[in-house]
Formats: structure tokens, sequence, C-alpha cells
């Protein structure tokens, strides 16, 4: 059985550590970070990296039909026993320099750029859009990575052109809207609204193959259906509590004061972890406790 420490460690995430494998194979190590505010909070969340793991295995099967992707194995001996069901064996790619984001309604960074241009990414929208409008149909909203620490930059479909070239930019645009109208049709008869998803692609030769983690909570906005109502910032279905708190004077924190956030209560992390594990169970119609790890 191999540990962590036999594997070279290449890179952290906000959330996840990068291994090298071999060659041809990475482990995808989630842990139980949590972030919110652009802070990771000093509390983590019990068995969250285990809940985003599984929702993006659960994803990788119900979308595999569309394109590749790159899991392996969530199951193997090649993955150490101390972060089963955390981590992911995957193909190692050659990873494309975009963040492939697909919006379904309007909120965040596309609805402060749509009410500044009235678009998004260069796409013309129609007028009266508000908060959390469903938009007329999904868009792109590609965007480039930003250095640790600061927002990822949104860009316009020509800017995708000039990275990566006309064929594959329209190539990942075209998955990338696909993929979350599959996933979102699916979580809608399960109570939870997709707003929008980041997905990244890579190459393996000439093959374009799905990356990183899919519609999970910490690529995705997930909205409960019940209680749907424009015009409001939605409640998130997973930061809601943490938010919540972390925003109320109870916490004592001000988040335009450039200080780290406070640890959390234990009620807030307890309420937390179980809606995590409750929009899993929601959208694959899988019970966590029968989850490896
Ligand atoms: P952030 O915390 O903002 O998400 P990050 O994206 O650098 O930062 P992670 O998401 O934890 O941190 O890191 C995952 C990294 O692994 C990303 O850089 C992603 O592009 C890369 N990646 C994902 N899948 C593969 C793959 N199959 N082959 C090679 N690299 C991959
Ligand atoms: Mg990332």
């Amino acid at each position: 059985m191999p540990t962590l420490s036999d594997y070279r460690h290449l890179s952290t995430g906000k959330v996840r550590e990068l291994y090298e494998v071999d060659d041809e194979l990475l482990l995808m190590v989630a842990t139980d970070r949590i972030s919110a505010y652009d802070y990771v909070l000093p509390s983590p969340i019990p068995d969250k990296g285990r809940v985003l793991t599984a929702t993006s295995v659960f994803f990788f099967d119900l979308l595999g039909d569309v394109v590749p992707n790159h899991l392996v194995a969530y199951d193997d001996p090649r993955i150490p026993d101390e972060v089963r069901g955390r981590a992911l064996l995957v193909r190692r790619l050659e990873m494309l320099p975009v963040e492939c984001v697909a919006r379904g309604y309007l909120t965040g960074s596309g609805l402060t750029d749509y009410q500044a241009t009235g678009e998004v990414c260069g796409i013309p929208l129609p007028g009266g859009l508000i908060e959390a409008s469903m938009l007329p149909e999904p868009i792109f909203t590609p965007a480039t990575k930003a250095a640790i620490g600061e927002h990822d930059d949104n860009i316009s479909f020509e800017r995708v052109v000039d990275l990566i070239g006309r064929p594959l930019a329209e190539q990942i645009r075209d998955l990338t809207v696909t993929l979350y109208e599959r996933a979102a049709a699916h979580a809608l008869t399960r109570g939870v609204l997709v707003a929008d998803t980041k997905l990244e692609f890579g190459l393996l030769g000439d093959q374009v193959v799905l990356g990183d983690e899919l519609v999970t909570p910490d690529s995705s906005r997930f909205w409960p259906t019940f209680g749907y109502r424009p015009g409001q910032v939605q409640p998130s279905f997973d930061k809601q509590y943490v938010r919540d708190w972390l925003t109320s004077d109870a916490s004592g924190w001000d988040r335009h004061s450039g200080q780290e956030p406070p640890a959390l209560p234990d009620n807030v992390i307890g309420a937390t972890r179980n809606r995590y594990i409750e929009a899993y169970e929601l959208i694959s119609g899988r019970r966590f406790s029968d989850w490896i790890g």
C-alpha cells in the first residue's frame, strides 16, 4: 500500500492537493477545507472532501457519454488509505489555459458585467435582467485563471480563440454548454438549481478530455429550487450557514476589513456538513453512507 509521501506533491489549491503518481497519472486529493468570501476558513468541514469527490464521480459517470474525462479510478490500491474516498486517480492532461464557465442564471461577476455593459464576456443579453434572472439560454462565459488570491478574469470568446485557436475554442465552448445543460436538467429534477458551473479541459495527444472536478458545490452555484425568487441574492445550498454566520454580528468579523475570518462555531460546522451531504444525496439519489473512505 502506498502512502501519500510516496508521491511527489505538485501543487496546493484553496481546497485540493495535487500529486504525481507517474508520467501518466495524477492523484487529486480533496481536503475538508472550505472557502468563503475569497478566504480559506480556519475551520474544516468534516467529510467535505469525500462529499465533493463522490459528487464529481457521480457526474463523470452521468456525463461520460458527452466527452471522455480524466477519471481513472476512485477505489484503487494506488490510492493511499489516508485519502481513500477523497482522492481521484486521473489521467494527466496538458490543461488548456481557460476556465470554461457556463451560466444559466445571472449572478456574481456575470451580473456585474451585465450591469456595466449589457453583455457578459461579449455576449449581448436582453435588457431588464436582474439578480438571479434565468437567461434565455445558457451561455459560455470563459475566464482566465488569475494568480492565487485574485479573481479569475472574464474574457471574450475571441480571446479564447487567440489563446487556443478557433476549432478547439468552439469545441470546448459547445462541450461546456452541453455538459452544463445536462447536469442542470438532471439536478432540477432533484430540487437543485445549478446556476452556473466551471469546467476545465485538457489535451491527451490531440484528444480533448474533461479534467478537474465536475459540478461540485466548489465549482458551481447550487440553489434550492424551493423559494427561488429573482431580484434577490439566492441562498447558497451549501454555504448558506457559513455566509450567514460570517456576516452576522455574532462572528464579529467584517469581510471588508482585510482580517482573516474567525473559526466557525460547532453548530455552523455541523449544519454545513449536513448541507453538503444533503446536496449530494439529493442530486445523486445515492446515500453518502454508502460512499467509500
Ligand atoms: P483554486 O483553489 O483557485 O481552485 P487551483 O485551481 O490552482 O486553485 P485546484 O483546483 O485545487 O487549485 O488545483 C487543481 C489543479 O489541477 C488545477 O490547476 C487544474 O488545472 C489541474 N488539473 C485538474 N485536472 C488535471 C489533469 N487531469 N491533469 C493535469 N492537471 C489537472
Ligand atoms: Mg481550481
